[in-house]
This record gives structure tokens, sequence and C-alpha cells, in this order.
């Protein structure tokens, strides 16, 4: 496969290169070996997006909803008719499993920009009856939108941000994560085959400056994060220097809470995809799981009996389940983790070490005995590291649960109905489970509470996000004055 795109950016219908920007190689986690070089954007090639974006977007705001939303179906079309091609790519840009790759990106992408192109023809104000007068609401678009990636997911994110927010009527500007370039510029060409009008879904790339560049120019009206929390502050505070909208999807610690009527097997699948799925680097991921003491011994054994079965090797391999974590750098990320865990005293139970020869490769990683105050049950490591800690008391396992400057998700495990639903009302966290891990569905909201995030992706809610309401006053009479 031609991995190198056909040039770094894609602006206003088309590719556009400038080698004078900093080099950025992208490296295939599986092998260590540099697959592409994009070039980051320069000031003149941020602004050069900036100025089609605002040029395209009026006239996509005066088209129908039934249009707009005729074109991201088209693209939802094609996305899928190419699954294979671009879950390869995802592959050599992420180093996930193609295993994964084929089931979860491009078809994810696809998935956002299906419901949204469904939902864009009923975008609608209101009519709101005052006697005789009236108030009428437009639902009208932002205007130019930044979304800025991480690394996890480049072809869902580049579609979760771009489709809602072409649905409303705005131009999107996306700039992906430094370390996977590639995927959001596939997005781009598709949408644009599908005849979406040029100058509305731009791609520049670049690392953090870039992105704080698109985030300060007074030309955007609202920027949507995906990434970590101090990433997030440093955005959040940007953006408010211009009062502009932001959607922040920002990381996480999430507990998952496993009682002692649980399905066992049920509740270890959950515990595995919550963990280990995309080598453990997913933002909602269950890293800390508590498990009631009754069953903890039973939890464990059977969890690294399990973790045996994984399929550990080259990704583009169907039967591989487990990849290369995505760098180098975030591989030592976890081991670092890894040898804090031990070093605070918690159980090492399975797995543990990087594993040897080309790429990035560890083991996944189990740790038990774990206690609330250790740094790997407080800190989001990002990596395929659980931690397993015992309780006995639900009040006292909810507080302990939710004592965290995280609130992206939460889960739980038990056959007690009434159970399930109290500790799903009592989580501070903005995606809950019951019964199940890390199902995330466009038709449902997507997003954190405390400092996991602001404002919510895919689902209707997502169209408070990249909309404004004007209300509109008409009175039917003559207008009274004091003089
Ligand atoms: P990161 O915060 O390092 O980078 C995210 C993006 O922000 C990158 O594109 C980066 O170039 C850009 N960036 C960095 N500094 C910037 C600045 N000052 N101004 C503007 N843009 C800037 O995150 P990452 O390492 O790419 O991704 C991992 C993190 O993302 C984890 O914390 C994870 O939990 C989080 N994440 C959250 C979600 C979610 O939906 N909540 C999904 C995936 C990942």
């Amino acid at each position: 496969m031609q991995t190198q795109p056909k040039a770094s950016h894609f602006i206003d219908g088309a590719y556009v290169e400038d080698t004078s920007g900093t080099p950025i190689d992208v490296i295939y986690p599986a092998t260590g070996e540099t697959i592409a070089t994009v070039y980051a954007a320069t000031p003149a090639i941020v602004d050069q997006a900036i100025t089609a974006a605002r040029k395209a977007q009026g006239a996509w705001a005066a088209m129908t909803g039934t249009e707009r939303g005729r074109i991201l179906r088209r693209a939802a079309d094609i996305m899928r008719e190419r699954n294979h091609d671009l879950s390869v790519l995802e592959t050599y840009d992420t180093g996930k499993p193609y295993q994964e790759t084929s089931v979860a990106d491009a078809t994810s992408g696809a998935d956002a920009l299906e419901y949204f192109g469904g939902i864009a023809a009923s975008l609608t104000g209101e009519h709101i009856q005052l006697g005789e007068d009236w108030v009428y609401t437009r639902r009208e678009p932002l205007g130019v939108c930044v979304g800025i990636g991480a690394w996890n997911y480049p072809t869902q994110i580049a579609c979760w941000k771009g489709a809602p927010a072409l649905a409303c009527g705005n131009a999107i500007i996306f700039k992906p994560s430094e370390t996977t370039p590639l995927c959001a510029l596939k997005v781009a060409e598709i949408l644009h085959e599908a005849g979406l009008p040029a100058g509305l879904y731009n791609v520049v790339q670049g690392m953090g400056e870039v992105g704080a560049s698109l985030v300060t120019d007074p030309r955007i009206d609202k920027v949507s994060l995906t990434g970590s929390v101090p990433t997030g502050r440093k955005v959040y505070a940007a953006a408010a220097e211009g009062i502009k909208h932001v959607t922040m999807e920002l990381g996480g610690k999430s507990p998952m809470i496993v009682f002692e009527d649980a399905d066992i097997e049920n509740a270890i699948s959950g515990a595995i995809l919550g963990n280990f799925y995309s080598s453990g680097q997913v933002c909602s991921n269950g890293t800390r799981v508590f498990v009631h003491r009754d069953i903890k011994e039973v939890f464990l054994k059977r969890l690294a009996e399990r973790l045996e079965n994984a399929v550990i090797g080259d990704p583009m391999d169907p039967e591989t389940s487990f990849g290369p974590m995505v760098s180098k750098r975030q591989m030592d990320i976890a081991l670092g983790y890894i040898e804090k865990g031990k070093a605070e005293g918690a159980r090492l139970v399975f797995g543990g070490n990087a594993i040897d020869g080309a790429g990035f490769y560890m083991q996944p990683t189990v740790f038990a005995d774990v206690t609330d105050d250790m740094t790997i049950a407080r800190e989001e490591i990002f990596g395929p590291v659980m931690s397993v800690l015992d309780f006995e008391d639900e009040d006292d396992v909810m507080t302990r649960a939710n004592d965290t400057e995280f609130g992206l998700s939460a889960g739980v495990f038990t056959r007690d109905l009434t159970r399930a639903h109290r500790v799903a009302a009592k989580f501070e966290a903005g995606t809950c489970y019951i019964n199940t891990y890390n199902d995330a569905p466009v038709e449902a909201p997507f997003g954190g509470m405390k400092n996991s995030g602001v404002g919510r992706e895919n689902s209707k809610a997502a169209i408070e996000h990249y909309s404004q309401l004007k209300s509109v006053y008409v009175r039917m009479g003559d207008l009274e004055a004091p003089f």
C-alpha cells in the first residue's frame, strides 16, 4: 500500500504541499520504520486553510439540510466501500490490529457521516407564540470550526468532529495528531469525492503550535479538541480569549465495579475490552477495576488465563488481537508506570514487560492489590496497564470510584437490576456502562464530566455544540413607546 500521501495538507478541495514546514516522520509502530513524511503547516498554509474555509462556509450554510446531508451520506457509503484500504492505513498510522481497525475506525467514521447526514434535514428552529406576537428561532451554524485530534482514533476523530460540523452548515479545519497524520487526509478526499464543495473540510498537519495558531486566530469560531487534560487546559484558555465555542474530549481514569453477583466471564470481557483494546490507548478505558473481595481471586485467575489467549504480533494479520503501542514514547510512559506500580507495592499478576524485537510491543499488564493512593490508580497511563482494587461495601466503593479529577466513563457489572441503575446514577462520569464496556454508538452522547471534558460528541447532543440559536421577535401590532 502507498502510505506516503500525495501532499501534507488538504485545502480548498485539493492536496497542498509546502516543504518549508518542519518535517514529521510517520513511523509504523509494528516495525519502527518510517512509512511517510509530511510537513508541518507554515503560517501561510494555516492562513490558506482559514481563508478557504471562510470563503466556502456561507454558500454551504445556504444550502438545504437535505442537500448537505446527502453529501455526508454519500461519503459514508464510500467509506464503507473502502473499509479494507482505510483500515490498513489506520493500522499503518496507529499500529492497532487490523482485526480492530476493520470494525471500529472507518466504520465508526461512516456511522457518524451517515447519522449526521440523516439529521441535517431535520435541524430546525421553533415557533413560540406570544399572544398575537411571536418569536421564531433559527438554528444557525457557528462559522469555521477547528478540530484537533489525538492519535488513537485518527479516522474516527476526524469524522466525529467533521460530520456534525458540516451537517450544521459550518466549515472545518482539522489538525490531526502529529503522530498519526495520514487518515484524516483520506476523510477529506472521500468527502470531496462525495460532492462536498471545496474549502469546507480542510486538513493541516503540525504539532501543538499549529493547533495553537488555529485556536487563537480571530477568524475561528469553535474549537473541538480530543487530547489530554493538560492540552485541554491550554486550548480551553486560548479559546476563552476569543470567547469561542469549545468541545473538550479529554483524558480519564475510569472505574469499573465488579460486584460479587456479576457474571464473571462477562465482567472479565469488560475488563479486557476496557483495558487492552487498542493496546490500552483508549480515553474511556476502565483502568481502575474494583472487584468484590469474595470473587477477586477467581476473577484474577480467569483473567490471567484469558490473557494468555491474546495474539500479539503483526497487526496486519487478522488473527492478531493485541498490537504495538503507537510510539516508543508512549510505550516508555506505560513501562514507567509499571515500574512505579511495582515500587509502590502493587502485586504484578500478569505481563509487565516490553517485548524484544522490532516495533513498540509490550505485554498486557495486570496489577492486583492496588490501593487508591498509588500513582497507577490516580494518573492516566494510556497504555495496557490494569489496576485491580478490592472492595466490600457498595457505598464505600462508590466514594472511591468517584474520588478522581476525571469523569469520562464508568462501568458496573452486577445481576442486581436496581443496584446497577443506582450505581450508574451515582457515577460522576459522562458515559456509563451496565454489564458492558466501551461501546460508543453514534446515537448516544459521548463525553466527560469534571476534568474529562466539556460538551458532548455524537447523538443529537452534538448539534448543540456545532450550531447556535438566534431568536427573532415579530410584533404584529403597533409599537408603543414612552415618548
Ligand atoms: P495531546 O493532548 O498530547 O495532543 C492532542 C492534540 O492536541 C494533538 O493534535 C496535539 O498536536 C495538539 N496540541 C498540543 N498542544 C496544543 C496546543 N497548545 N494548542 C493546540 N493544540 C495542541 O494528546 P495525545 O497524546 O495525542 O492523545 C492522548 C490523550 O487524548 C489522552 O489523554 C486521552 O485520554 C485523550 N483522548 C481523549 C478522548 C476523548 O474522546 N475523551 C479520545 C481519545 C484520546
